[in-house]
């Protein structure tokens, strides 16, 4: 039942913004209805699973937490069992002992099942468009083209697709106009072997590789199946956005090959992925946007920063204001 004494609330985006958002929101009292057009939740904190068990968490690699909230957020969630310390063997260089390195167990996608559960999620729905109606808005998406009504919009979307939904609200689009985000390619390889005599996490090599790490040295993964990630650098993300998935692959696997040498076994599957809208380059500077009627919020990890802990802090931020009654029916 919606409780009366707060507005209907829809949070689009059910990455780490918006479940933080929901979920501060709901432990309120309120009951927000969450949209996504993803199969489910996690956003950028995703896991890719292939036959035979095996999967690959093509986004981000880890999450750190530096703030006292998120850093209790994520004890909760490593007791819940979703979530545990990954310390792989690195090259000289990366210290994850310097921050505890936390993962999703058993995919990073399964880190925000906890703030997930029990909330109202519809996942594979789109919103295509949210126009002002009365006071509040009217959401469509891409099966309810008639739309829903709430008093209260919460996007959490990457800022190019908020560009596209909220380009009308002219004080939001200006704040939007000074945030910029990288794209990443990313490669998921599975090797026949293991890659013996090499560290988890490499050192790359700056021109193309951002990243190199051995998924399956992370806990609670299948230690016998040999899966790999590497994440292009933004320039060369940027420089072949527009090709296709195979090519870009047959390019990643040289480039992996170049730093693994004569390590690398022989290649079992490699799987492209474009993320369009990776890391913020420039960030807003302050936790979210709000409209002047304080009916629309707009946050992200790109309110703050690139990190899982920017997104939390961003849609905690906007579930704070809500709560605390700076929304006037
Ligand atoms: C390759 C890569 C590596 C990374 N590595 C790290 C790392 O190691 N550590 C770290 O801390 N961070 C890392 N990051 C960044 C981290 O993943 C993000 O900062 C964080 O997950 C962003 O969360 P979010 O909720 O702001 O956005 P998202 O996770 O992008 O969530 C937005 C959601 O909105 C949904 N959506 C978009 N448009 C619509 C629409 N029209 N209708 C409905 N739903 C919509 C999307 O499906 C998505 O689920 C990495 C990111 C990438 C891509």
């Amino acid at each position: 039942m919606p409780n009366q004494s707060f507005p209907t609330i829809a949070v689009i985006g059910a990455g780490m913004a918006g479940l933080a958002c929901a979920r501060a929101l709901q432990n309120a009292g309120a009951r927000p209805v969450v949209l996504d057009k993803g199969r489910g939740p996690g956003g950028r904190l995703a896991t890719r699973r292939l036959d035979g068990g095996i999967r690959f968490d093509h986004g981000a690699q880890y999450v750190t937490a530096h703030g006292a909230v998120f850093r209790s957020t994520l004890a909760a969630i490593i007791e819940s069992g979703a979530a545990a310390q990954w310390r792989p063997a690195t090259t000289p260089g990366i210290d994850p002992a310097a921050e505890d390195w936390i993962t999703g167990t058993p995919g990073m996608n399964a880190l925000v099942e906890p703030l997930a559960a029990g909330l109202e999620l519809r996942a594979a729905c789109e919103v295509t468009a949210v126009e002002r109606e009365g006071a509040g808005w009217r959401v469509r998406t891409a099966g309810n083209v008639a739309g829903e009504f709430f008093d209260i919009v919460v996007s959490t979307v990457p800022v190019p697709q908020a560009r596209q939904l909220f380009g009308a609200e002219r004080d939001i689009a200006q704040a939007l106009d000074g945030v910029t985000m990288a794209p990443c390619w990313a490669l998921m390889l599975l090797f026949a072997a293991p890659v013996a005599g090499v560290p988890d996490v490499l050192q790359t090599d700056p021109e193309t590789l951002s990243w190199l790490g051995r998924n399956n040295s992370k806990p609670g993964r299948d230690a016998a199946r040999e899966c790999w990630v590497a994440h292009a650098t933004a320039d060369w993300s940027s420089r072949h956005l527009e090709l296709e998935r195979e090519p870009v692959a047959v390019l990643l696997v040289e480039a992996v090959r170049r730093i693994l040498g004569n390590a690398m076994p022989r290649v079992g599957q490699a799987i492209a992925h474009r993320w369009r809208y990776a890391r913020t380059v420039k960030a807003l500077g302050r936790p979210c946007l709000a409209s002047r009627d304080g009916r629309l919020f707009l946050g992200g990890d790109w309110a703050l920063g690139a990190r899982v802990e920017c997104a939390f802090d961003s849609g905690h931020a906007i579930a704070q204001t809500i709560i605390d009654g700076r929304w006037k029916p």
